[in-house]
């Protein structure tokens, strides 16, 4: 049976909850493969190679590229003697072999399904596994995800709707059961964040910043640079669907109504 071990890098914060995640994956009988070993972190290294230890690992491989997951990547996979897996080069990533939705990777007895799913970013892949699923950052535990292109990420969530998916094992925070009730909630919180932007513009909002003011008064300011980057995700996908006009400088402007 296949056994799944976290490792909590050390690198708590605003954007990273408790700390990046690292999981273990090993078939049962001793193949094992690396997910999103965090950032450059020469004790968070050690921890791995003595956890390996016993092990026989084939392969480090990324959600994506961003700092808090892959950077130890490529030095990790290097002192295993093993190659780097990811979707495409990026800061601090080099990817050995690329991966793509489709693409598997056996590990051992075992076999782990790529799905790409962009949104969080446009490089960001969820690994599936038998019915369990490592959701990097696209799904994350106890914390709202920053999201690039809101539209491709609604289409990433509803994409592992009904799968049969039965636990998210997430890039940072807790596990999670249930898995399609989770996924309707970050649906229907995007739906509920969309329209409540929406009617910031109607009430006179007409950039990012007054948005998030108003739109996230609830949330810590230290995280405002992020929902600031979210907004912008909203405001791109209300201008593709007609709701809004933003100029080249992203001002905001509704247009007439056309009837
Ligand atoms: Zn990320």
């Amino acid at each position: 049976m296949m056994r799944i071990e976290r490792i909590l890098a050390n690198n708590p914060g605003p954007f990273t909850g408790p700390g990046t995640n690292t999981w273990l994956l090993d078939d049962g009988s001793g193949t094992a493969v690396v997910i999103d070993p965090g950032p450059i972190d020469r004790s968070h290294m050690d921890r791995l190679l003595e956890r390996l230890g016993g092990l026989q690992p084939i392969a480090v491989v990324v959600t994506h590229t961003h700092p808090d997951h892959a950077p130890l990547a490529n030095p990790l996979a290097r002192e295993l003697e093993i190659p780097a897996y990811g979707h495409s080069p990026g800061p601090g990533f080099d990817p050995d072999s690329r991966l793509v939705d489709g693409s598997t990777l056996d590990v051992g007895q075992i076999r782990l399904e790529v799905i790409h799913t962009p949104g969080h970013a446009d490089d960001h892949l969820c690994f599936r596994v038998e019915d369990v699923l490592f959701t990097g950052d696209h799904i994350m535990g106890g914390s709202s995800v920053m999201v690039e292109d809101m539209g491709r990420y609604l289409d990433s969530l509803t994409r592992l709707k009904d799968t049969g998916l039965n636990r998210l094992h997430p890039g940072h925070g807790e596990e999670m059961e249930d898995p399609d009730r989770v996924i309707d909630w970050y649906i229907a919180h995007r739906r509920q964040r969309h329209e409540q932007i929406f009617e910031a513009i109607q009430a006179g909002a007409r950039s990012a910043s007054e948005i998030v003011g108003r739109v996230y008064a609830d949330v810590d300011r230290s995280l405002h640079p992020l929902a600031a980057r979210s907004v912008e995700a909203h405001l791109t996908l209300l201008r593709d669907q007609g709701r809004i006009a933003l100029s080249t400088d992203r001002t905001i402007s509704v247009p007439p109504d056309p009837s």
